[in-house]
């Protein structure tokens, strides 16, 4: 059962938003949004033992890079699992605490993260069909810019769904990176594959470009 006991940084019942670290930022800098699962770290499948996370390869040195560049890290993760019942809160702060110390021994910071519970297949608070919080809706990444005073055209997200594609792009993103998946373009939004080294590389080049705008 969804656990909401504890001093957990929650908005409202089904989103988390934590500021991480007290790195400071300009106004209106680009953000490296992030999914986390399949992403960050290796998808295990609603994720709640911290004891099992593992980085994927390639992903510390895109988010070393933004650090570099001085580029705000988000991370913006659905966590379904909790509206299910499969873990609450609790769980979520564990596994996540953990994929931010694995990161953090790579010297990758991440400076604020974001999780949405709410799924229709919820019960109580969190069972709420289409949140606007839940990817692919944008309400994450908007909540973010509001917060760090971000400039959303000119932020990238990197996820390994077409749904983190989409919130990018309905939240005014120019260009995403798709794990292992396909490129495409349209009218103000391109995905970009993130399939293999030269693909990482050409991510860490976008974001250190970013830093020269
Ligand atoms: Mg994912």
């Amino acid at each position: 059962m969804a656990d909401t006991d504890g001093p957990y940084p929650l908005a409202e019942p089904g989103l988390w938003v934590k500021r991480v670290g007290s790195r400071v930022f300009p106004a209106n800098a680009p953000a490296l949004f992030l999914d986390r699962d399949g992403t960050i770290n290796v998808d295990t499948g609603y994720p709640d033992d911290p004891a099992k996370m593992a980085l994927r390869d390639g992903i510390v040195p895109v988010i070393a890079a933004a650090n570099r560049s001085g580029i705000p890290v988000v991370i913006v993760t659905n966590q379904s699992g909790i509206a299910r019942g499969y873990f609450g809160w609790k769980e979520f702060a564990a596994v996540n605490g953990r994929v931010l110390e694995l990161l953090a021994d790579g010297n990758a910071f991440v400076d604020m993260v974001l999780a949405c519970a709410y799924h229709d297949a919820g019960s109580g608070p969190l069972a709420v069909a289409d949140h606007p919080m839940r990817k692919p809706n944008p309400g994450m990444l908007i909540e973010a810019q509001k917060r760090l005073y971000l400039d959303l055209k000119r932020s990238l997200i990197v996820g390994d769904k077409p749904a983190d594609m989409e919130a990018g792009q309905r939240a005014g993103l120019s260009r995403g990176w798709l794990v292992d998946g396909e490129g495409s373009k349209e009218p103000g939004f391109e995905v970009l594959p993130l399939r293999g080294a030269d693909d990482l590389d050409g991510l860490v080049g976008a974001i250190e470009a970013l830093a020269r705008i």
